[in-house]
């Protein structure tokens, strides 16, 4: 996915529609201002199940942030963490959301919970030690360079460091739980920077909302998506053909030798191998929906198509993965295992794999099953004809 794209979508997106959803809310004020009192409850019950969701499912950061803040609200409510300087509390928050953002996922039932208190302990310590030397700066009366001293002791720049951290590390690592992490950052200064603007219980309930609905398309994506190559799982398949109508054909696509390849170039280079044909193959014409079948097989469904308008598209296939060279680095690098088109590795050795592809048509009242036995039956002879080649 282009980098441009990966900003839309897991970065600007989010933030954009929590935007409008907060200018929303803003504009109705008069209707859910008698409900602010039940409100005030919400986020507790939000949070809280995120957290225990999170733990569930292993989203180590998640549960951390939803603890975290269900704590700021609780403490907020309690006492108004008067006796804390509030910039540095909004400067440690800021530095534990970027600590968060560009940490891994990991169980805080293992050692890596101590290491996560150190973090947060050394973001409490580091924004103590900025707010200390910055309001020591300022103190210095230098009259030539006040604005510049302003600048300096004010809090812009960390956060301003913070948030373009978040943003890079969102868009290079594009996924569900790095856009609420970057949305987490955007919460915390909106209301930091606007605190009248909408109450905290409302900001939070938002955030909460938004944790659960990563964490549900996080589950989908589990049960249904190939997790090697992105495409749609045997599970996604299964559940495709109970709604399957009468008419489809049906393509069972096989790697050639590939256990050659895999012996030969090892286990990472075969994977590497399995996600670009994946990515071939996903680029299939004619409406063609592709499934990761199990191992080095592919399946892939034409709704309302019959045979005759698949086979160009698959021979198209079929002929683009069979030209595409495929050019390993030298050995002994470390990234032997990498594959690249580059022309300036020309030098080194340069590869090509084979697909062989059975297709079969829907006809009257047979089961998917039996449509899929027939495919595979093709594909069968397209091995036996030689491979690299397409059968129906
Ligand atoms: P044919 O042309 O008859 O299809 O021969 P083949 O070697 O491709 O078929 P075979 O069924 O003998 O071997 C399939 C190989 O696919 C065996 C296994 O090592 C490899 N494979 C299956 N899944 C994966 C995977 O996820 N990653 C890697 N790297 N290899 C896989
Ligand atoms: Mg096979
Ligand atoms: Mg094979």
């Amino acid at each position: 996915m282009p980098v441009l794209e990966r900003s839309l979508r897991y970065l600007f997106a989010p933030i954009v529609l929590t935007f409008i959803g907060i200018a929303a809310l803003q504009q109705l004020t008069a209707t859910w201002q008698e409900w602010l009192p039940s409100f005030h409850e919400l986020p507790y019950y939000l949070l809280a199940l995120s957290t225990l969701l999170a733990l569930q499912f292993n989203c180590g950061r998640i549960s951390y942030l939803s603890l975290l803040l269900l704590l700021y609200y609780y403490l907020r409510q309690v006492a108004p963490l008067a006796a804390l300087d509030q910039d540095q509390v909004f400067l440690a928050g800021t530095l534990i959301i970027t600590f968060f953002a560009i940490s891994k996922d990991r169980s805080p039932f293992s050692i890596h919970f101590f290491k996560v208190l150190l973090g947060i302990s050394l973001c409490f310590a580091l924004a103590f030690v900025w707010k200390a030397s910055a309001s020591g700066l300022a103190s210095f009366n230098i009259t030539q360079l006040p604005s510049m001293l302003n600048l300096v002791a004010s809090l812009y720049i960390p956060v301003g460091i913070s948030c373009i951290v978040i943003s890079i590390y969102t868009v290079l690592h594009a996924s569900g739980t790095n856009s609420t992490i970057a949305l987490t950052q955007f919460i915390w200064l909106f209301h930091h920077y606007l605190p009248k603007e909408m109450p905290l219980a409302i900001l939070l309930s938002m955030l909460a909302t938004a944790y659960l609905f990563s964490m549900l398309f996080a589950l989908y994506d589990l049960a249904y998506k190939d997790e090697l190559t992105g495409l749609s799982s045997r599970r996604a398949l299964n559940t495709m053909a109970l709604s399957l109508n009468n008419h489809y054909s049906l393509a069972m696509i096989d790697i050639d030798h590939f256990k050659k390849f895999n012996d030969t170039y090892g286990h990472d280079v075969g994977d590497q191998v399995l996600r670009l044909v994946a990515k071939k193959l996903s680029k299939v014409k004619g409406g063609g929906q592709v499934f990761r079948y199990g191992g080095e097989e592919f399946t892939i469904v034409f709704e309302n198509k019959n045979i005759e308008r698949v086979l160009p598209h698959l021979e198209e296939l079929r002929h683009k993965i069979s030209h595409y060279d495929i050019v390993l680095r030298e050995q002994g690098r470390k990234s032997r295992s990498k594959l690249d088109r580059n022309s300036k590795h020309k030098a080194n050795q340069a590869l090509n794999i084979t697909i062989s592809i059975g297709v079969a048509e829907q006809h009257g009242e047979t089961t998917f099953e039996k449509t899929l036995k027939r495919a595979d039956e093709a594909l069968y002879k397209a091995k036996n004809n030689g491979r690299n080649c397409v059968f129906a």
